[in-house]
């Protein structure tokens, strides 16, 4: 069926529904370079203010998946499972739930991201250990999941290039923040995987993309529909970005703060204080859901204990160490930073918020993120939080510890660090990690 680009933009201008057929042209000629950008351009803006209804969000997401390959794992007969989050400061418990859930006999294949603006990457995280490579074929990525159950790559230019091309258009005309056009990207992705199930981490707050809890709830709510509609097992959890998550953000520093978790340690900062016990908590509880959904492991409860087990046993580090051997990488080898710069409270009182996409920002600033694609990320940049909202403050308490190779960019950042947080005389209420979920 052949259509005309510009009445199909004028449809959707008007407000009307696109049908399936008509979704299909559009995505498929784009991607074959048959329709230009500027009409994709204008689509694309006609969907941000006239939205799509369910269906609609459906077709364009299956378009798009079928626009590439979608990895074959029907001869593994294990559940095969992911978890995709929409991204904060600190975020790594694909780290720690990948080998839980791999040490528990399910399959993980895991195509995860590079940083996204103020936010880290899973790649990014992984590649600071020395040697390990994310850049595996597919036929590498289901082997690999085959023998180890578990495996790390990146969005190839097989799987999906309709989201690769439509993704750089709606970063250049402001197109980025479109419900729709959000949640067809992300699950097309995840559906390529070949997974059976999926956990969603949606986070709200000040450190996520969706600040507002009714957004996230909005985005939470279209993502599972679409993996309802392509027939897959989904569980959501909508969770906390006020403040960055757990003890470092920073990529080497990051994976110091799972391995630690994983062999079931502490991992405290210089003044004794442990901030990775929430990072241990979301973990353990995006695991659970993961598990659960498999329905081989009893109730939520027991999945929890499982995931317990699975840490207090060692096996799940020991996972964590076979992904390292597939992807060649060398823990041992795993960088230290040269400095580390204290940032050091100027008042007393409770600590009330942070602005925690800034602190993200600070941490692309000091280079443990890019400013531009081309940018080198120096491994062992981060940041270490030794407060958080609710912890009674004195005037000359530690706040952050900035760490990295180049001492006086680490110390350009301390001011910037310090407006970064705000502080109430009064007693503040600690806030909860895991706000609900949505099954
Ligand atoms: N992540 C994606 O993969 N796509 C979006 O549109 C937004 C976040």
């Amino acid at each position: 069926m052949s259509f005309l680009p510009a009445q199909l933009i004028k449809k959707k201008r008007e407000g009307f529904s696109l049908n399936k057929e008509e979704i299909s042209f559009f995505i498929q000629n784009y991607t074959a370079g048959k329709i230009p950008d500027y009409q994709m351009s204008a689509l694309l803006m006609a969907v941000f203010f006239k939205g799509m209804n369910d269906d609609e969000r459906l077709w364009l997401t299956q378009e798009m998946l079928h626009s590439g390959v979608v990895v074959d794992l029907s001869r593994l007969s294990q559940f095969k499972v992911d978890k995709h989050s929409t991204g904060g400061v600190g975020d790594k418990t694909s780290l720690i739930l990948g080998p839980i859930v791999a040490a528990a006999g399910l399959v993980v294949p895991m195509i995860s991201g590079r940083g996204l603006g103020h936010t880290g990457g899973t790649l990014d995280k992984l590649e600071s250990i020395p040697g390990f490579n994310t850049q595996l074929s597919i036929d590498q990525f289901i082997a690999a999941l085959e023998k180890y159950k578990i495996c790390f790559i990146g969005q190839t230019k097989e799987i999906c290039p309709a989201d690769k091309k439509i993704y750089a258009l709606r970063d250049v005309t402001a197109t980025i923040e479109s419900l729709p056009l959000i949640c067809a990207s992300i699950m097309s992705k995840k559906l390529a995987e070949g997974i059976d199930g999926l956990v969603l981490d949606v986070k709200f707050g000040s450190g996520a993309f969706m600040k507002k809890l009714e957004d996230a709830q909005r985005l939470a709510n279209g993502l599972m529909q679409i993996a309802k509609g392509a027939g897959k097992k989904v569980s959501a959890l909508l969770t906390s970005m006020e403040q960055p998550l757990g003890t470092a953000a920073g990529n080497s520093l990051e994976v110091e703060e799972c391995v630690a978790i994983l062999k079931n340690e502490k991992y405290p900062d210089i003044y004794g204080n442990d901030r990775s016990d929430e990072t241990r908590l979301l973990s353990v509880e995006l695991a659970a859901h993961m598990l659960f959904l498999s329905t081989q492991f009893g109730d939520l409860q027991s999945c929890r204990k499982k995931c317990e087990e699975l840490i207090n046993t060692g096996k799940a580090y020991e996972k964590f160490l076979e992904l390292c051997k597939l992807h060649g990488g060398n823990l041992d080898l795993l960088p230290k930073p040269k400095y580390r710069v204290d940032v050091l409270s100027k008042q007393s009182g409770y600590i009330a918020g942070f602005n925690t996409e800034q602190i993200g920002w600070c941490g692309v600033k000091i280079r443990a993120g890019r400013a531009q694609t081309t940018d080198v990320i120096e491994p062992t940049a981060g940041i270490l939080f030794h407060a958080k909202i609710g912890d009674q403050i004195l005037a000359g308490d530690p706040l952050f510890s900035l760490l990295g190779a180049d001492k006086p960019l680490l110390e350009s950042i301390q001011e910037e660090l310090l407006s970064c947080v705000s502080f109430n005389p009064q007693h503040v209420d600690k806030i909860s990690l895991i706000y609900s979920v949505i099954n």
